[in-house]
This record gives structure tokens, C-alpha cells and sequence, in this order.
């Protein structure tokens, strides 16, 4: 049996486990992640805010529109009253009246406009809480899966870990040390390079005939001439 066997084992569970902590990462980094959910929220804050700038707007457009409809009041109070002295008074006392009136009728229609504003940016507002409610459910719904399959990947983890004790048990210290610091260093933490008609599967170079047979059957592992991972004749 090539002395390779056992690492090329080892290298495929190493594989594997790779994979699944990188899964794991991932959907643990998303479960801390509710960006859709906070870009909601912030629209919405936003929406309240020019809500409630626009109800300041129209509370102070109705105090003006009071404010008028007291003065003409009281000009016209003044107007039937009687108390008018002079002819020049009286004229004057009317054109004020007709000139409050004409700005009143001004700004009605500027408090009409600005009460449709108000109320399209309560509708805007109401639509903006509808968004933060659905991302917050499409959270909780993604939050049940996501949980799932982090738990899934926790136990192949621990299943793996356990395989790869039992695994490591029977290899030799000296080789493991080897097939350790060729997996911090190579791409992929590909330390076993398995062969393919006849030739490294990682990097294409076919090994001697004599390094062939050290991979088959040598008493110490065949490293590969090109890429100096340890071959695996398969
Ligand atoms: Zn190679």
C-alpha cells in the first residue's frame, strides 16, 4: 500500500472540512447581517422625518390663516361699527379689507396644497413601515433556514473532526508534519496531489519511474518533482 494512502484520506476530509467551516462562516456572517431590514428602517425614518416637517408646515399655514381671518374680522367690525370718521378712512379701511381678503383666498390655496402634501407624506410614510415589516418577516423566515443549515454544518464539522483523530491516529508523525506544512502553503491547502495517467494531478508533471514507485510502494512519500506536493498514485 502506497504510504500515501492514508493522507490522501485525510487530505479529502481536510477538503471537506474546509468547505463546511467556509459555509458556516458565511451563513453565520448573514444571520449578523440584516442589511435589507436596517435600509428599511432608515427609508421609514426618513419618511417620518418629512412627515412631520411637512405637519409643522401646515400647523403654522393655519395659524397665519386665523391670524387673517382676525383681522378682517376686525376691519370689518371697524367697516359696520360706524366709527369712521372721514370719508378717506372709510376707503382706505375698505381697500385693506379687500386686499386681507384677496391674501386669504391666496392662502387657502397654498394650505390646500400643502395639506395634500401632508397627507401624501403619511401615505409615504405608512408605505415605508409596510417595507420595515416585510424585510423584518423575510428576516425571521431566512433567520429559521439559515439556522438550520448552520446546525447541519456543525455537526459534519464535529463528525469530520472525530474521522480526522481517527484518521490522524495512524499515520506517522513525521509524515503528518509534512503533509501539515504543504497544506499552509499550497493553494487550496492541497498538500496530496492524486494522479492522473500517470502524472500529477496538480501540476501536470509525470514523476520518474523510479519517484513512481517510491509513490506506489516506497517506505518514505514520494514528493512531486513539480509542485513538491505528496503524490498519491491512487
Ligand atoms: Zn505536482
Amino acid at each position: 500500500m502506497s504510504k500515501a494512502e492514508p493522507l490522501y484520506r485525510l487530505q479529502l476530509l481536510d477538503t471537506d472540512l474546509d468547505n463546511a467551516r467556509r459555509q458556516l462562516a458565511e451563513i453565520e456572517a448573514a444571520l449578523n447581517s440584516n442589511s435589507a431590514v436596517n435600509h428599511a428602517r432608515a427609508e421609514l425614518a426618513s419618511a417620518q422625518q418629512a412627515y412631520q416637517k411637512q405637519s409643522v408646515g401646515v400647523k403654522s399655514l393655519e395659524l397665519e390663516g386665523r391670524s387673517l381671518d382676525d383681522r378682517i374680522k376686525a376691519d370689518e367690525d371697524r367697516l359696520y361699527t360706524g366709527n369712521i370718521r372721514t370719508p378717506k378712512e372709510l376707503i382706505d379701511l375698505q381697500r385693506e379689507v379687500e386686499m386681507l381678503k384677496r391674501n386669504r383666498a391666496t392662502h387657502e390655496d397654498l394650505l390646500l396644497n400643502e395639506m395634500l402634501a401632508l397627507e401624501e407624506a403619511a401615505e409615504t410614510a405608512r408605505r415605508c413601515q409596510a417595507a420595515v415589516d416585510d424585510a423584518a418577516r423575510h428576516w425571521q423566515e431566512d433567520g429559521v433556514m439559515l439556522h438550520e443549515a448552520a446546525s447541519k454544518l456543525r455537526d459534519r464539522i464535529s463528525a469530520d473532526e472525530e474521522r480526522r483523530e481517527a484518521i490522524c491516529a495512524g499515520i506517522p508523525r513525521a509524515d503528518l508534519a509534512v503533509y501539515t506544512n504543504l497544506r499552509a502553503r499550497k493553494p487550496g491547502g492541497v498538500a496530496v496531489a492524486s494522479m492522473k495517467s500517470e502524472a500529477c494531478s496538480q501540476c501536470g508533471e509525470a514523476p520518474s519511474s523510479v519517484l513512481l514507485q517510491q509513490a506506489r510502494t516506497g517506505s518514505t512519500l514520494a514528493l512531486c518533482g513539480g509542485c513538491g506536493r505528496i503524490l498519491f498514485p491512487g
